[in-house]
């Protein structure tokens, strides 16, 4: 696949699609064909895929290009459902998108990236559910922990699978991979305490995903995926800001928490009722 004018990151918006392009250029590919991604000047469907042919053969090109062309349009770039498939302003190639991730998309605040976007079109598709372990929040609101295999959707709401009928659950936040420095597992929707090697502290809410570009600031790369956000429409902060972190809290044990991704909503009524300053839990109580 070639990039031409466009930053490769470009991929990150639209997963699926990209998955299927990399198959289908292996086929085309013994027919002298390749991908191109590129940013074109137009203003109407300004990032486009290309097919070219390296023996100049327009035809067979072209024919590659409306077979792409029809399964892009009618999949969704994010998770590959063909349900409900609109494209939402001008990039058919990275905003065309099935009834449920354009529901995510909707949440407000910071932009949903990470696996959420897959794994909750998944569960109501049944198809592409990634493996990830999984916060769930039971209807008395107790906490507890699954593996997404053990999901699934029915009649409109998640459930845990059983012997019985299936328990009802709200998701509540998936593992990020990440643990605070007490060794506690991290997962999207907690917040987390940062502070930075000058001893500055900061917080927010955790989620998937950086709109910082590389800065003098980052010395923790092994967390650069992620961000705190803070809601009410802030930028959030970057983690790799932070020489230590530690899970202070969660905005999903809140009676309001509707679900299904911790979002800039939760947090403010999270913030509201918690007015207390954080601090680790090695700091002096007293200091
Ligand atoms: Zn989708």
């Amino acid at each position: 696949m070639n990039f031409i004018d466009i930053n490769k990151n470009i991929v990150k918006e639209f997963p699926y699609t990209y998955g299927w392009l990399i198959d289908f250029e292996k086929i085309i590919m013994k027919d002298n064909c390749d991908i191109i991604i590129r940013d074109t000047d137009h203003y109407f469907d300004s990032i486009r895929v290309e097919v070219s042919s390296r023996l100049g053969d327009h035809e067979t090109s072209w024919k590659y290009y409306s077979q792409i062309w029809d399964h892009i349009s009618t999949h969704c770039c994010k998770c590959g459902s063909s349900n409900g498939v609109k494209t939402i302003g001008e990039y058919t190639l990275c905003s065309t998108v099935c009834r449920d991730c354009a529901e995510i998309m909707r949440i407000s605040g910071v932009p949903i990236v990470g696996p959420e976007l897959q794994l909750i079109p998944g569960l109501k598709h049944q198809s592409n559910i990634p493996m990830i372990k999984c916060r769930l929040k039971a209807l008395d609101g107790h906490l507890f922990y699954k593996y997404s295999n053990d999901l699934y959707f029915q009649e409109g709401q998640f459930r845990v699978r059983n012997e019985t009928s299936g328990e009802v659950v709200k998701l509540a936040g998936v593992y990020t991979g990440l643990r605070d420095w007490k060794g506690e597992r991290i997962y999207t929707g907690d917040i987390v305490l940062a502070e930075d090697p000058v001893n500055r502290k900061f917080w927010g809410f955790i989620m998937f995903g950086n709109q910082w570009d590389k800065s003098d600031r980052d010395i923790s790369p092994q967390w650069s995926g992620f961000c705190l956000a803070h809601g009410g429409g802030n930028f959030p902060s970057a983690l790799c800001w932070a020489s230590r972190i530690e899970v202070v809290g969660n905005v999903v044990q809140e009676n309001e928490y509707a679900g299904p991704i911790p979002s800039d909503n939760d947090y403010e009524s999270y913030s509201a009722s918690h007015k207390e300053s954080y601090k680790f839990s090695d700091e002096n109580n007293l200091s």
